[in-house]
């Protein structure tokens, strides 16, 4: 099977540089070691990264993104207690920064993303990615690197490190 004929809902059309990818809630086109990701209206962005990487078997990566969001959910790591508290904000947004990595736990793909983003007042906010959904456009670049890198659970610090 052709790596690019995975899933029901795919269409499949090219240009001269690569093929683009229709999937539910997000298009992509792979140029080089790029993939350039559009996360469509009310699609979970996390979702739709996961999927990507696994379709395309990316075990060690680097993503950016901006966009626009109707909601998002931070995470904020409180070393002492190893325990994360999380917040969800439902609101319009501009993604001011999704930043993050790929990376492998488990033989399953593991995303860890970190998001700024700000409202109407123009202030911003943000924390580790927990999960956002978009609410016109998500406009994200996911550099695939060769290799993998593992990640292991510290005991000590309380987080999935990356293990080499
Ligand atoms: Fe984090």
């Amino acid at each position: 099977m052709p790596a690019f004929a995975s899933g029901s809902n795919t269409a499949v059309k090219a240009d001269s540089y690569g093929a683009v990818m229709n999937k539910d809630g997000y298009s992509y086109k792979k140029l080089g070691n790029k993939y350039f990701i559009r996360v469509d209206k009310d699609t979970e962005i996390i979702r739709a990264l996961k999927e990507i990487c696994a379709e395309n078997n990316i075990t060690a990566g680097e993503i950016t993104g901006i966009g626009a969001i109707k909601s998002a959910t931070f995470g904020f790591f409180n070393p002492e207690t190893k325990q994360y508290s999380e917040k969800t904000f439902d609101e319009y947004m501009e993604i001011t920064s999704l930043l993050g990595n790929v990376s492998q736990k488990d033989g399953e793909v593991y995303l860890h993303l970190h998001m700024n983003a700000s409202g109407k007042d123009y202030k911003t906010i943000g924390g580790h990615l927990v999960k956002s959904t978009v609410s016109a456009t998500c406009e994200i670049i996911l550099t695939s690197q060769e290799g993998s890198i593992g990640r292991k659970f510290s005991e000590d610090i309380g987080l999935n490190l990356f293990d080499f």
